[in-house]
């Protein structure tokens, strides 16, 4: 049997929020089967026992510009994605997420070290059944010159391709594809690191945003080069880094995905689309159990697929 998984116990970090500048406190905490991803806001009038829960899930999605957000009422919170890339690729199927602003904290950009939290929280199997979403048949979402295909796969693959017209993606590889029954999550994945452009920055800021967003977490560039030191930590970080954001994005249907991801320079709202179209062509898509896990694919079958 493949088993839903929770972490083993509570474990909690501080970071800035990208957009406020605000120092942010995170708790992720282990949660009972068929809870899913929860988040709950603590800095709510009264306290944590009035903390109103939001659960990680495509009906929740109230703002894709930025960042991805998740609301109730006028409870929100932002650019949960990273966060969600590593649940999913860790496999984490409950948790419940504290959180004492209105964003996650950006960390270094990247899902890494939301990946260890996770890892050094430790993972639990539960006994119930993991549910998987198994593709049958393609599903399309074309929106604003963005392109993404979901396809049947025994399998998780991912395909991607951006373009922007900037000199530094003339040097860089644009396009990558990965299958995640060779390729790991935590290896491949969770590293690449948030992007931007220095005129986007001095926009935002002028708008009282990405008051947290620094070279620390940042890939920043001006009209010819990277600004960082260090340059990327991979050749094709810009590419993983939507695969990650995808992937994050994906999650909020609440299940892992069996099939293959294809995007062309698609991003948080165009992912959104494809979710909304998902729910909406319920015949293109099968829940599926797997009683022995040498039925599974590959990628889902072994114990922690990192
Ligand atoms: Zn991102």
């Amino acid at each position: 049997m493949i088993y839903q998984r929770t972490l083993k116990r509570r474990v909690s970090a501080t970071g800035v929020g990208l957009h406020s500048g605000e120092k942010i406190s995170i708790s992720l905490r282990p949660a009972l089967a068929d809870t899913g991803v929860m988040f709950r806001r603590t800095d709510v009038a009264g306290g944590i026992s009035a903390a109103i829960s939001i659960a990680a899930n495509v009906k929740n999605v109230c703002d894709t510009r930025l960042a991805t957000s998740i609301g109730v009422g006028d409870t929100k919170i932002a650019t949960i994605e990273h966060l969600m890339a590593a649940f999913a690729g860790l496999g984490i199927d409950n948790a419940i997420v504290e959180l004492d602003g209105c964003e996650l904290p950006i960390m270094d950009g990247s899902a890494a070290p939301f990946v260890y939290l996770i890892q050094s929280a430790g993972i639990e199997e539960l006994g119930a059944p993991k549910k998987f979403i198994r593709i049958l048949r393609d599903i399309v979402v074309e929106h604003d010159g963005a392109r993404i295909c979901l396809s049947p796969y025994n399998g998780f693959r991912m395909e991607y391709t951006l373009e922007y017209d900037h000199p530094v993606f003339l040097k860089h590889a644009c396009t990558s594809t990965l299958d995640f029954s060779s390729k790991s999550f935590v290896r491949d994945i969770a590293r690449a690191r948030t992007f931007g452009f220095l005129a986007d920055f001095e926009r935002l800021r002028s708008m009282d945003l990405a008051r947290g967003g620094s070279l620390d977490n940042t890939v920043v560039m001006d009209e010819f080069r990277i600004l960082n030191k260090d340059g990327l930590r991979l050749d094709d970080e810009f590419v993983k880094h939507k695969m990650l954001d995808a992937i994050g994005d994906l999650y909020l249907l609440g299940y892992s995905l069996i099939g293959c991801f294809k995007g062309f320079k698609s991003g948080h709202t165009s992912n959104y689309q494809l979710l909304l179209r998902v729910l909406e062509q319920s015949d293109a898509w099968e829940f599926v159990t797997f009683a022995e896990a040498e039925a599974a694919p590959v990628s889902f079958a072994q114990p922690v697929f990192a």
